[in-house]
């Protein structure tokens, strides 16, 4: 080949890579082992099969409310642990949790979280959308709309997404439900006074940590998504603040809790 035409030739080809190149690194991605977001083994998709294995539910019965592990000890009449532990009804109908925060699952949120691993997070939105875990949330008619819970803008520009989209994404694509990512935002944080403890202070925070814009979610069902629920009062927050604008009911599926 003449030097000018191998010249126009690579150029195409450097052209036609950076506009592919999107579609080829998720391509890739696909079908090259790359490091296991759990364990560092090589896999497939961002997540060996070990690990997924490790990954399980809350033992035992479901709390109907929260999706906690409901020992029979625990019986309060608020429900479980968590609901007792919360102290008010929780403002969602019902929350499912895709896996118990423990072991590969903690790991894997860690390495997503921490370690710019955002590649494994919409597989797991699908994974965890097609699970008989989530049935009991996401078969809520056909108004259905989900949202994801926005991360503290600090952290989001830290790690350059937001994880609880990238979530949602993959949950809306298997629901074929419309993604509505700017239907709340965060407030911006109050201050302390002097007057109340840390206590009081927290729980003032998360109860006005959200608004919701009533345009968006009015009169829908909100099927809330987020990446771990530790006391509830998170999902509580966002649930109470679509309530307040206007949304039917919310229910809520988490990947770790
Ligand atoms: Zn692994
Ligand atoms: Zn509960």
């Amino acid at each position: 080949m003449p030097s000018h035409r191998f010249a126009n030739w690579v150029r195409a080809v450097g052209s036609s890579e950076v506009l592919l190149g999107g579609v080829c690194t998720d391509l890739f991605s696909l079908l090259l082992p790359g490091e296991c977001a759990g364990c560092s083994s090589p896999a497939v998709g961002g997540v060996c099969d070990q690990c997924l294995a490790e990954c399980v539910p809350p033992r035992g019965p479901s709390c109907p409310t929260c999706g906690a592990s409901w020992q029979p000890t625990s019986h309060r009449t608020l429900g479980c642990g968590r609901c007792a532990r919360f102290g008010r009804p929780f403002a969602f109908e019902a929350a499912v949790s895709f896996w118990e925060y423990q072991g590969a699952a903690r790991r894997i949120v860690h390495a997503f979280k921490y370690h710019a691993r955002r590649d494994v997070l919409r597989p797991l939105g699908v994974r965890m959308a097609r699970s008989a875990r989530a049935a009991s949330v996401v078969a809520q008619g056909q108004r259905l709309l989900v949202v994801p819970v926005p991360a503290r803008r600090k952290s989001r520009r830290r790690r350059g997404y937001d994880q609880a989209v990238d979530l949602a994404t993959g949950v809306a694509s298997v629901l074929r439900a419309p993604l509505e990512r700017e239907a709340l935002r965060r407030r911006r944080q109050p201050a302390l006074s002097q007057a109340e403890t840390r206590g009081d202070f927290r729980r003032r925070q998360l109860r006005g940590s959200f608004s919701a814009r009533p345009g968006r979610v009015l009169g829908r069902t909100v099927l809330l998504v987020d990446d771990v629920m530790s006391t509830g009062a998170t999902v509580d927050a966002a649930a109470r603040a679509l309530g307040l604008a206007g949304a039917q009911a919310v229910f809520v599926l988490v990947l770790a809790g």
